[in-house]
């Protein structure tokens, strides 16, 4: 699949909403991609997780560990295709987790998944719970990546679909809340109210 086709099978699922979103960076945009609308659908989620296998190293591990929600959702199918379990990390105290007595043996090697990437800070945060564990972090599986490569890692980062040309404003420069449109907090997040310019 090229990148286009993986974009339109989003755009077709309806993942591309237009609007005035605040992101998890803090910043505001007219784009915000609802990866719910792949992950809700099992025959799409599969097919995304084919391809991204079929991009991911050959040696393939034995464990799959997504934070939750969406990169365990991902975690379950690409465990599911490759005959390896699936974990997922929880937020405690703002930092995931692995608990649920999931065991990573010291040496095992490991893939991420997680479904869109801004800053990095789950994908980071993931790869420290299997560091912990003595276990070895040998692909990220991403849905969407959208840090415009503000994040890098010391383990193959592998995107369906990298997103470049997103603009994003700082609250006080937005044009949306200038013209006082209701800003949406997407997901678990909550919306400041909206400055009037
Ligand atoms: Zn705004």
């Amino acid at each position: 699949m090229t990148s286009s086709e993986v974009e339109k099978l989003l755009r077709e699922a309806g993942a591309f909403l237009q609007g005035h979103f605040l992101y998890a960076s803090k910043l505001h945009g007219a784009v915000y991609i609802e990866k719910f609308r792949a992950l809700e659908d099992p025959a799409l989620t599969s097919k995304i997780c084919a391809e991204l296998i079929s991009r991911a190293p050959t040696k393939q591990p034995k464990a799959v560990v997504g934070p939750l929600t969406g990169g365990a959702l991902m975690a379950f199918e690409v465990a599911r295709q490759i005959g390896a379990k699936a974990y997922f990390t929880e937020k405690i105290d703002g930092k995931n987790e692995l608990r649920r007595g999931f065991r990573i043996e010291p040496g095992q090697e490991v893939w991420i998944t997680e479904d869109v990437v801004n800053l990095g800070g789950s994908i980071t945060d993931v790869a420290r719970c299997i560091d912990q564990t003595g276990g070895k972090v040998t692909a990220a599986l991403i849905l969407v990546d959208r840090s415009k490569g503000r994040v890098t890692f010391d383990f193959p980062f592998i995107p369906l679909l990298q997103i470049t040309d997103l603009t994003e404003y700082k609250p006080e420069e937005c044009p949306f809340c200038k013209q006082g449109l209701p800003l949406v907090a997407p997901g678990g997040r909550k919306a400041e109210p909206a400055a009037k310019g």
